[in-house]
């Protein structure tokens, strides 16, 4: 998994849904499968962030474990690592049930101060 490529992604996101305001958190939901690197996406997170109104947002990872199905037997599994064969049927016709997202799950923005005068 390249982290600089996750985190413009995230980067670019943000920014279009922020519609120019400043970012303060950027929630992302990541994968166990995709095997991100949490310290090395808020490394690269904080370079592709600077100089538009993501920089100086923190960053929440939230990750999702990684889950398998067996098509040939129904059997479903917890998995650390992509590992595509049914430990019940031997069967290799396996589909990731979860821990395959890689996704922007929401962002907080600050408001303007409201004109109170
Ligand atoms: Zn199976």
């Amino acid at each position: 998994m390249h982290e600089l490529s996750v985190a413009g992604a995230v980067v670019d996101t943000a920014i279009a849904h922020a519609a120019g305001r400043p970012v303060s958190v950027v929630t992302v939901r990541a994968g166990h499968l995709r095997q991100v690197v949490p310290r090395s996406l808020r490394f690269y997170f904080e370079i592709v962030a600077r100089d538009t109104v993501v920089q100086g947002a923190r960053l929440e990872l939230e990750i999702v474990p990684g889950r398998l199905g067996c098509r040939a037997c129904a059997h479903e599994w917890d998995v650390d690592s992509p590992a595509f064969r049914c430990p019940r049927c031997g069967g290799g016709d396996v589909t990731v049930l979860s821990g395959d997202e890689l996704e922007v799950e929401s962002i907080e923005v600050e408001e303007p101060t409201p004109c109170t005068a």
